[in-house]
């Protein structure tokens, strides 16, 4: 048996039954692969027949009002994968009759699908002769080859691929692309594989190096930075002010109170002689201000945040907060916020 033979046995045998693992429809193919590029299995569940219940099919996805595909998003992080399904789901409402088209360079060209989605799409919904190259099968091919080249440069994609479609049939191409990701996640997993009763044990080189672990290697060059946020939820007759964010940065779409960013720690005396806490409070005359969470430390991707939250308690309307949204406090679950928001209204029990 080759090694695509020897995948696809193993799947048939071991593999989750999963709900999007019974369709062929392109459109719950999609939605199920972006919302697992950001979960485990378990949490993705539950995301994706949610997601799934309430946008059925494109159209209802692309006749939706962004803020609410944001707020089924919620809690999932990489909140610009939302939007772009939101965008490709308009793109393909409006260009394409509400369908997917079926050749692989349209469905790349829709916004937030890259080669890996558009690979999974084309295998899974049409059997298409596109392999999927994944973490997982970066992992597997990297063992089975024990090849050393850093999965993370272009030359590495570039060689990744062309070994992924070597050992790709030229039918059934959907189910060896799913066996062999479930294989990197079941099997060849990244601590401690189960290379004793693995079936590829036999022509693995990486097993025969005797540290199958040491592979994939990573050149891994991206740096994390700091920063250090300061949240104002500002009380006033039972209502809030929430900013929604805009431009470049994280969390664009998402809500959250008004929040000053300072470039190193910052206690509340230090916040005090920043620019922003003149412009936002110095015409609220009494106010009373408590910090209710400290340094909470919130992990992104390339980025550490070091969120403090105040509450703030005003006497009387300030002109600053025209610029903000006012909301009433029992209403702030209609808002998509981002994660560190939420933990913060859980924590003080608005939420
Ligand atoms: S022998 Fe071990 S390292 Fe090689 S494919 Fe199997 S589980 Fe992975």
């Amino acid at each position: 048996m080759n090694v695509s033979d020897i995948l696809t046995t193993w799947y048939q045998d071991n593999k989750r039954d999963l709900p999007w693992r019974k369709v062929h429809d392109p459109y719950l193919i999609w939605i199920s692969e972006i919302i697992l590029q950001q979960t485990r299995i378990a949490q993705g569940m539950d995301y994706y027949l949610r997601f799934v219940e309430r946008f059925p099919d494109i159209y209802s996805l692309a006749e939706a009002p962004e803020d609410e595909v944001l707020r089924y998003w919620q809690g999932l992080g990489y909140y610009s994968r939302a939007r772009n399904l939101h965008e490709a789901a308009r793109t393909l409402a409006k260009q394409f009759g509400g369908k997917f088209p079926t050749e692989y360079e349209a469905i790349r060209s829709l916004k937030g699908i890259g080669d890996y989605t558009a690979a999974a799409i084309t295998s899974l919904a049409w059997d298409l002769p596109y392999p999927v190259v994944d973490g997982n099968v970066f992992r597997v091919l990297s063992r089975l080859f024990a090849l050393d080249t850093p999965i993370d440069t272009g030359k590495g994609k570039k060689i990744y691929t062309e070994l992924a479609a070597s050992i790709m049939p030229k039918s059934d191409t959907g189910l060896h692309n799913q066996a062999i990701m479930e294989f990197g996640a079941l099997q060849c997993i990244p601590q401690n594989p189960d290379c004793k009763h693995c079936p590829l044990q036999a022509q693995c080189l990486g097993y025969a190096t005797g540290t199958p672990q040491a592979y994939p290697v990573k050149q891994n060059k991206t740096k994390t930075r700091n920063r250090y946020f300061h949240y104002l939820n500002i009380i006033y007759k039972s209502k809030t002010w929430l900013n929604r964010r805009s431009g470049k940065d994280i969390w664009k779409g998402l809500y959250e109170f008004p929040l000053i960013e300072t470039a190193s720690p910052a206690d509340f005396a230090d916040l005090q002689q920043t620019e922003a806490f003149h412009h936002l409070l110095s015409d609220a005359g009494e106010l009373q201000i408590s910090l209710e969470i400290s340094n909470l430390k919130h992990v992104l991707t390339h980025q550490i945040l070091y969120a403090s939250f105040y509450k703030v308690e005003i006497n009387e309307p300030i002109a600053s907060l025209q610029q903000y949204i006012e909301v009433p406090i029992d209403s702030l679950d209609r808002y998509a916020v981002p994660r560190l928001i939420q933990l913060y209204l859980e924590k003080t029990g608005e939420k």
